[in-house]
C-alpha cells in the first residue's frame, strides 16, 4: 500500500495512471484503457462528452420522431403493469402528458422499479426512445420526481459520455463515466497548467485552460460551455498547426537540401523531341514552383494536387529528368503493385529513345532480379526506381538519392516517409502527389507540413465526361446505349461494388452481373472481360490485356479497376449499385473514361430507395467533375474521420475540433501559428516558453506512443 502512494507521487497530476482515481481501481482500469484507450487522468479528462441535454427542456410525446438519441420528458403514470412469463417478465409504466401516451419498459430489477413507481406521480423522464411493435418505447429509462424549485443554473446541463457494453457491464455508463469526472475535477490536487501565452487568451477572449475543462465536462452555464468548446476547439488546432508550422519553416531554415542548378540534356531532350503535346499553363507553373525549390539549397518537400487525368505524372517525370540532369536518382513509390506498374510501363515508354534506365521493385520482385537492382542502384547505373513500400526495405540503398516522388492513393505515414529520407546522407527533394483533390481543410491539417501546388487545369481538348443516373429497371435502356457505343468502336467498364462483409458474396453479384451481361452481349458479336479480386495476378494481367488490345470490348469488374489502369479507348464506365459506392471513390472511377478524344460517359445505376446521403452522392457526381468540390462535399458528408487514409494517420483523431465545421477556428489558428513562429521560429523567446513546452510534452506522447505500437 505504502509502496502504491510512493509510486503514484512520481507522476505528474495529468500522468497519473488512471486506475488511481476514486471510484476506478485496477479492474475498471484495465476496461477504460481497453475500450477508450484512457489510461492517465490527462487523457481521461479529454474524454468530452458527445452531447449534452439541457434538463429544463421537455419534448412533447408526440414529437417523439427519433430513435436511439436521448430525450427528456415530463408525464404522469397512467398503467403499470408486469407482463410475460416468470422467466421472461418485463415491467411496462404507461406515462402520459397532454398529447399523448408512450410506454417505459424494464427488462431487470423489476421488483425495485415496481416498488419505487407511484401511479399517478409525474416523473421527468430521461432515455433513449425506440421503436418496437410499430410503437414507440423507452427502454429502462431514468425517472427523477420533478424538483419543487427550479434547478440551479450549474445543474440544467447535463454531459453525456459515449460508453460502450463493456463499460455499462461494469456500472461506467454515460452517467457512471460522468461520476468518475466528477471525481477527477474534484480530486484535491486538482490543476491544470495553461498552456497558451496571454497574449493569445487576451487577443482571443479564450476562458482559461483550468475552466475550460471545468466547464466542458459540467458547465456552469450555457455560456460557459460555449466558451469552454471555443477554448478547447481552439487549443487543439492550434497545437497541431503550430508543430506542423514549425516542421515546416524549420525546413525552410535549414539550407540543407542538394541545389539542383542545371537544367540540362534530359529535361531538354525530352521537353524539345518527345512529349508530344504542349504543357499546359498549370503544369508549367507548378513545374516553375518545384524548380525553384530545387534550386533553393533547401530540402524540397511539396504537395501536389491535381484532379484524375491532370498530368500530375508529367510533373513528377520532368523533376525525375531534372534530378538526373543534377547526376542524382530518384525512386518514385507507389501504394499499390498495379499502379506501380501502371507507372513504370507509361514512364517507360514516355522516356523510350532516353538513355534513363528505370527498374521497377515490387514485392513480387523476384530474389535474383532484386539483387541485380540494388547492385545497380549502389552503383549509379539505375536512374529510377519505380515500386511499392518494397522500396522503403533497408537493403535497397542508394549511390545518391535526391528526388523521392509518393504517388499517395491512401496517406503513406509520416513515419513510412521519414524512412526514405533516410537513404540519403542529404535529406532528398520528396515530392508527393495525391491521386484525387484533398479538401482545403483536411490538406491543411494532413499535409501542413508541405508546401503545396495545384494543377488546376485540364489538359486541352477533354471534354467532361457526361453522367447520368438512372434505376436499375432502366437497365435494358443502358444495354442499348452501351452496344451503340460498342458499335461505334468504343469499349466499357461495367464495375459492381465490393461489399466488404463476405467475399462469397462480392463474387457472387459479380458473377450473377456477368452473366446478365453475358446474355445481352452474347458471343460471337460480343466478347467481355471480367476481374475480380480472387483471381490471381496473371489472369488479371491476362484479362487486362486482352481489353487493352480490343479484344473484348466490355471489363466486368470489382473496383479492382479503380487504380492506375489506363484504357484511352474505353469511353463508357457504368457503374452497378452506384448507391454503396463513397463519393471519392465514384470520382475516381469515372476518372478511368475520358481519356481519349471521344465524348465519354458516366453511367451510375442504383436502386429506387435511396438514402439522402446516397442522392446527395449521386446528384453530386452528376452535377459536376469538378474533383476539388467532390472533395469538399464528400468530406461534409461523412466528416474527416471517414475518409480513406485519414484514420491511420492519427493527426487526426481530434478531441473536440472537427475540421469541417471549425473551418474557421482552423484557419486562424493556422495563421496566428504561423505569426508566431515568423518572430520566433524556434520558440525561443521568453514569451513563448509555454507553448514551447507543450509542443515538447506532446512530441514526447507521440514516441510514447510509438513505443507503444
Ligand atoms: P494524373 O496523374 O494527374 O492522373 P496523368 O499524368 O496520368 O494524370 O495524365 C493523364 C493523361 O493526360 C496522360 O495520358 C498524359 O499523357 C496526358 N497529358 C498530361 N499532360 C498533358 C497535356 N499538357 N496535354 C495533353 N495531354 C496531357
Ligand atoms: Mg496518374
Amino acid at each position: 500500500m505504502l509502496q502504491l502512494v510512493s509510486m503514484q507521487q512520481t507522476f505528474t497530476f495529468l500522468e497519473t495512471p488512471i486506475e488511481y482515481l476514486k471510484g476506478v481501481g485496477p479492474i475498471r482500469a484495465e476496461l477504460l484503457k481497453k475500450e477508450l484507450q484512457v489510461s492517465t487522468f490527462g487523457e481521461f479528462l479529454t474524454l468530452f462528452p458527445f452531447r449534452y441535454v439541457d434538463r429544463s427542456k421537455f419534448l412533447k410525446i408526440s414529437e417523439i420522431k427519433e430513435e436511439n438519441s436521448y430525450i427528456q420528458i415530463k408525464a404522469k403514470v397512467v398503467r403499470i403493469q408486469t407482463i410475460g412469463t416468470p422467466r421472461n417478465q418485463r415491467l411496462v409504466a404507461t406515462v402520459r402528458d397532454e398529447t399523448g401516451e408512450i410506454e417505459l419498459v424494464w427488462f431487470q430489477g423489476i421488483k425495485w422499479v415496481a416498488e419505487k413507481l407511484s401511479p399517478l406521480q409525474e416523473y421527468i423522464i430521461f432515455g433513449k426512445p425506440s421503436v418496437f411493435n410499430g410503437h414507440w418505447n423507452i427502454p429502462h429509462p431514468e425517472l427523477e420526481i420533478p424538483p419543487v424549485k427550479p434547478l440551479p443554473l450549474r445543474e440544467i446541463i447535463r454531459p453525456i459520455y459515449s460508453s460502450t457494453e463493456k463499460l455499462k457491464s461494469k456500472g461506467l455508463d454515460y452517467k457512471g463515466l460522468g461520476r468518475l469526472v466528477k471525481n477527477l475535477l474534484l480530486h484535491p490536487k486538482f490543476l491544470i497548467q495553461e498552456n497558451l501565452t496571454p497574449e493569445i487568451l487576451t487577443a482571443l477572449h479564450l476562458i482559461n485552460r483550468q475552466d475550460a475543462f471545468v466547464n466542458i465536462h459540467f458547465p456552469q452555464s450555457p455560456e460557459l460551455l460555449k466558451k469552454a468548446q471555443i477554448r478547447l476547439k481552439f487549443e487543439e488546432l492550434f497545437f497541431i498547426q503550430l508543430r506542423l508550422a514549425k516542421q515546416r519553416i524549420g525546413r525552410l531554415n535549414k539550407k540543407s537540401g542538394n541545389k539542383f542548378l542545371k537544367v540540362g540534356d534530359f529535361v531538354n531532350q525530352f521537353y524539345f523531341h518527345h512529349l508530344t503535346f504542349e504543357l499546359t499553363n498549370a503544369q508549367k507553373r507548378v513545374i516553375k514552383e518545384i524548380r525553384a525549390d530545387l534550386g533553393s539549397g533547401n530540402q524540397m518537400n511539396r504537395l501536389l494536387q491535381g484532379d484524375v487525368g491532370s498530368g500530375k505524372t508529367l510533373v513528377a517525370l520532368m523533376t525525375i529528368l531534372i534530378a538526373l540532369d543534377n547526376n542524382y536518382q530518384s525512386c518514385l513509390m507507389a501504394p499499390t503493385e498495379i499502379l506501380a506498374k501502371q507507372h513504370f510501363q507509361t514512364i517507360s515508354g514516355m522516356l523510350s529513345g532516353l538513355d534513363v534506365n528505370v527498374k521497377l521493385l515490387t514485392g513480387s520482385t523476384k530474389q535474383k532480379e532484386r539483387k541485380e537492382i540494388q547492385k545497380g542502384l549502389l552503383l549509379g547505373d539505375i536512374h529510377l526506381l519505380i515500386g511499392t513500400h518494397a522500396l522503403i526495405e533497408e537493403n535497397v540503398q542508394f549511390k545518391k538519392l535526391g528526388l523521392v516522388v509518393i504517388d499517395e492513393q491512401h496517406r503513406f505515414g509520416v513515419a513510412q516517409r521519414a524512412k526514405l529520407w533516410e537513404k540519403s546522407v542529404v535529406t532528398p527533394h520528396v515530392l508527393v502527389m495525391t491521386a484525387t483533390p484533398i479538401p482545403r481543410t483536411l490538406a491543411m491539417t494532413l499535409y501542413g507540413d508541405l508546401d503545396s501546388s495545384v494543377i488546376d487545369e485540364m489538359p486541352p481538348g477533354r471534354k467532361p465526361v457526361l453522367t447520368k443516373h438512372v434505376y436499375d429497371k432502366e437497365q435494358l435502356k443502358v444495354f442499348r446505349f452501351l452496344k451503340d457505343k460498342i458499335a461505334e468502336g468504343q469499349q466499357v467498364y461495367i464495375v459492381y461494388p465490393l461489399i466488404k462483409e463476405s467475399e462469397t458474396l462480392d463474387l457472387k453479384n459479380l458473377m450473377d452481373g456477368y452473366q446478365t451481361v453475358i446474355q445481352a452481349f452474347p458471343p460471337p458479336s460480343y466478347a467481355v472481360s471480367m476481374i475480380h479480386g480472387q483471381m490471381k495476378q496473371t489472369e488479371k494481367d491476362q484479362e487486362m490485356k486482352r481489353f487493352l488490345e480490343r479484344k473484348t470490348q466490355i471489363l466486368v469488374a470489382t473496383t479492382v479497376i479503380e487504380v492506375g489502369v489506363d484504357v484511352p479507348n474505353a469511353a463508357v464506365m457504368v457503374i452497378e449499385n452506384a448507391e454503396r459506392f463513397g463519393l471519392s471513390q465514384l470520382h475516381q472511377l469515372r476518372g478511368r473514361v475520358g481519356r481519349g478524344n471521344d465524348q465519354a460517359y458516366c453511367i451510375l445505376i442504383s436502386g429506387y430507395e435511396l438514402s439522402a446521403e446516397a442522392r446527395k452522392r449521386l446528384s453530386t457526381m452528376v452535377r459536376t467533375t469538378d474533383g476539388f468540390e467532390i472533395a469538399e462535399t464528400d468530406l461534409q458528408l461523412r466528416g474527416p474521420g471517414d475518409l480513406q487514409g485519414t484514420q491511420q494517420s492519427g493527426i487526426l483523431n481530434l478531441r473536440i475540433a472537427d475540421i469541417v465545421k471549425d473551418e474557421k477556428i482552423l484557419k486562424y489558428a493556422r495563421s496566428l501559428a504561423n505569426e508566431i513562429l515568423l518572430d520566433d521560429p524556434d520558440l525561443k523567446l521568453e514569451k513563448n516558453d509555454k507553448l514551447a513546452l507543450h509542443l515538447r510534452q506532446m512530441d514526447l506522447r507521440q514516441q510514447n506512443w510509438g513505443l507503444i505500437s
